[in-house]
């Protein structure tokens, strides 16, 4: 049985080829000298990803879209996981569209964060973006209501959402809040 590194969420602990169904080992193969998990009869080599995702403040003159999740001692900026081959830009403004009804157009990239996550989706680099709210109508989602709230008035965000605190902390230096 192959065994992997504390860090490597269930998910990826792979033991056959996805492939062929084969025993997978683990070897050097390229010249970084990483042990690296793969596939003896096929050649299939697994190479898993920091996965990726985005943040955004969405704001008008109103203020600042926010996102009440269930069950969470905070509010949250929308946000979620950029999908297989999309610029995480349009992740941006799909996410902020699917969670709050709301159409943006992308304003600036506030940076981004490394956050190493050890359950899923797994280590987690997140790019933390502001835009301008240019339409749409405000509505809920699965992942909680919506509103937008003057920046005066925004509530404490939830403790476990590390990229929309980074975001918001990164807009108010950029404003000089
Ligand atoms: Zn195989």
């Amino acid at each position: 049985m192959l065994t992997y590194a504390d860090n490597v969420i269930s998910s990826l602990r792979f033991q056959y080829c996805p492939m062929c169904t084969s025993p997978l080992v683990r070897e050097v193969i390229f010249d970084d000298n990483i042990p690296r998990v793969k596939c003896p009869v096929c050649g299939w080599i697994q190479l898993s990803s920091n996965v990726i995702s985005v943040a955004v403040v969405a704001r008008n003159e109103q203020g600042i879209a926010a996102i009440y999740p269930p069950g969470e001692a905070g509010v949250g900026l929308p946000a979620g996981l950029v999908e297989y081959g999309e610029d995480p830009a349009e992740s941006a403004i799909r996410e902020v569209f699917e969670e709050t009804g709301l159409e943006v157009k992308i304003i600036d990239c506030l940076g981004w964060i490394f956050v190493n996550r050890t359950s899923w989706p797994g280590p987690m680099i997140q790019i933390l973006y502001e835009a301008e709210i240019i339409g749409g109508h405000i509505k809920g989602s699965d992942e909680g209501a919506a509103r937008i709230i003057p920046l005066a008035e925004f509530p404490a965000i939830s403790p476990s959402r590390t990229g929309s605190r980074k975001a918001m902390q990164a807009f108010l230096a950029k404003i000089g809040g």
